[in-house]
């Protein structure tokens, strides 16, 4: 990338608070990630960080505090409760995949205009490769999260997997 290029979408970023607010979203959700990949992998951790919510009677300045403590990162009131309904999501999340039904994916297919929510190509009418993507991975928060589904063409849903800054590179033309 050249610099010029960079100034143009520093540019960018600096004007549009829908780039700002998805650029604060994949920043949090980058550390919430790297906590469950650490739960995942080392279950003393995960029992800890499990219990400290289990202890507390407000998980907001829970989940604040395990930021805090990991990343040295104070968060705003509605960083804290955004983050703290990921944290309450991954608690609840079953481990068993739902199938979602043809009727939410016509209505997102509805709320879209029929286009591909990250690369804004018209889906088309082929039901069976318009997928029903979670915009932050099922792995982390299963379906426990409302407003948590887009339906995505073919190429990008096999792009971005479980990635959850995919559509924050895609929008800064990275990926
Ligand atoms: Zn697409």
């Amino acid at each position: 990338m050249d610099l010029q290029n960079w100034d143009a979408i520093w540019k960018q970023i600096s004007t549009s608070s829908n780039i700002k607010e998805e650029y604060q979203k994949a920043f949090l959700l980058n550390m919430f990630q790297k906590i469950c990949a650490k739960m995942q992998i080392d279950a003393s951790y995960k029992d800890s960080i499990l219990d400290w919510f289990l202890q507390s009677d407000d998980s907001v300045s829970t989940a604040c505090s395990i930021i805090q403590r990991t990343y040295n990162y104070e968060m705003s009131q509605s960083e804290a409760e955004l983050m703290n309904s990921w944290f309450t999501a991954y608690r609840r999340k079953s481990n068993v995949r739902k199938a979602i039904p043809l009727r939410v994916k016509q209505d997102l297919y509805k709320k879209q205009a029929g286009k591909c929510a990250v690369c804004g190509e018209p889906l088309g009418q082929n039901w069976g490769v318009i997928h029903v993507d979670h915009i932050i991975p099922w792995v982390l928060v299963g379906d426990e999260l409302d407003n948590n589904y887009q339906v995505l063409c073919h190429t990008c849903n096999q792009c971005k997997s479980s990635k959850t800054d995919f559509v924050f590179k895609s929008l800064m033309k990275l990926v």
